[in-house]
């Protein structure tokens, strides 16, 4: 199916109060210049926007085979924060992190929070044995960062040490519409289409943007990304307002607009996408140890998704050779569990990533 949308069919209830990214000056000359963006997760609708909005001299398209709810990010629990990643420097995830907190920060205290799924979310990281690094690289970036009390450990005997802070929950069933109708509004362009190879856009676009996640390892022939099995089940518990996440990322309740995440599971290489019933039992047991209360939660739905898993993310620039033309292409892709904490800063990447292949365009194209 072709879904095409444009500025003229698009929903006008919304308000974006939020901050708009700055339109880029000096580039005027690059008129018409098309743009295309592959991949409608949390990755691609950010990096959309932020080029539509600060390039709108432009024309810039996003295609994805599927679109919310059927993306990896529909699922993810969206609560921000990261793991280190070994080769990227720390400054460039700290500022990826700052960049996307600070952007979910306006959104979560303006009026279109409950539209956009965006909330504050205050509780708990507890850990079995004392980690070796207490503070994460991101602890300043969140709010209210502190080791937990005695006290407050006490309910968590099996735990030794642990970190309390507010952060926030992205709900992504909620944000990638909210971030489509944001794209429509700066002009952008979408179709549902899947993209067999890169070489099938050379002829009609002059920037590729591949935002295509898991998709990437067919589409840049990248056999570094793998999938990363997660299961969550969606419960309904309107007494839990804390998260609690175990340290080791395998087990974690996550209360949420409508509904609690309890979750999980992190198998690498795993394509299975069916829920498995077995592990939905031990993930309510594992929970239910932390909170005993959630064995009483009615289950609303159960999901499996499979992380974009890579060593790093990729985000970076190339020039392809593609049906015999050098076209610039922007990647941006396999963020593993952390897409949704770091899909703003990365896509403010991406977009210093598009003005440096419009530079270097030759005078032609940018006619
Ligand atoms: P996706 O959401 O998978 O989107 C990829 C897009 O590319 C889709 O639109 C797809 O159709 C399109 N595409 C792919 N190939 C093609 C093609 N050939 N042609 C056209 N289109 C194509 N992250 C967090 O930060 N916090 C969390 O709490 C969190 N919890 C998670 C819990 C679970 C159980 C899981 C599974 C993940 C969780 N994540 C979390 C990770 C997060 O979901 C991912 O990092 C994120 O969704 C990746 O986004 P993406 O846009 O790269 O990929």
């Amino acid at each position: 199916m072709h879904l095409i949308w444009s500025t003229a069919n698009r929903p006008s209830v919304t308000r974006f109060s939020t901050c708009r990214v700055a339109p880029v000056r000096g580039l005027s000359s690059m008129k018409g210049v098309r743009v295309v963006v592959v991949g409608a997760g949390v990755v691609g609708f950010s990096t959309a926007v932020c080029i539509a909005e600060a390039l709108p001299f432009c024309s810039v398209s996003l295609l994805a085979e599927k679109f919310s709810p059927d993306t990896t990010s529909d699922g993810a629990a969206g609560i921000l924060f990261a793991a280190e990643f070994p080769d990227i420097p720390l400054e460039r995830q700290r500022r990826w992190f700052k960049n996307s907190f600070d952007h979910l920060l306006d959104i979560a205290q303006s009026r279109n929070s409950p539209e956009a799924g965006v909330m504050l979310s205050s509780g708990w990281q507890i850990f079995k044995d004392v980690p070796a690094d207490k503070k994460p690289f991101w602890s300043e970036l969140v709010i209210g960062f502190r080791s937990m009390t005695d006290a407050e450990l006490k309910r968590f005997p099996d735990h030794k040490f642990g970190q309390a802070f507010t952060t926030i929950k992205c709900e992504c069933s909620s944000y990638l519409p909210w971030l489509h109708q944001r794209f429509i509004k700066a002009g952008g362009q979408v179709e549902q289409r899947k993209v067999n190879s890169l070489q099938e856009l050379s002829n009609a676009y002059d920037v590729i943007v591949n935002c295509s996640g898991l998709g990437s390892k067919q589409l840049a022939g990248d056999d570094e990304v793998h999938p990363v099995r997660g299961q969550v089940l969606k419960v309904e518990a309107p007494w839990l307002k804390h998260f609690i996440r175990d340290g080791d990322g395998k087990t974690y309740i996550y209360p949420g607009i409508h509904s609690v995440t309890i979750g999980g599971t992190r198998q690498e290489g795993d394509w299975r996408l069916h829920v498995d019933e077995g592990e939905a039992k031990s993930i309510v047991e594992r929970c239910g140890a932390l909170e005993p209360s959630v064995s009483r939660a009615r289950v609303l739905s159960e999901w499996v998704g499979l992380r974009p898993g890579r060593r790093n993310p990729r985000v970076e620039r190339e020039v392809a050779q593609l049906r015999g033309r050098r076209v610039p292409v922007v990647h941006n892709y396999g963020h593993g569990g952390w897409g949704v904490t770091l899909a703003w800063g990365t896509a403010l990447d991406a977009l210093g990533l598009v003005r440096m292949c419009l530079h270097k365009m030759p005078q032609r194209a940018k006619l």
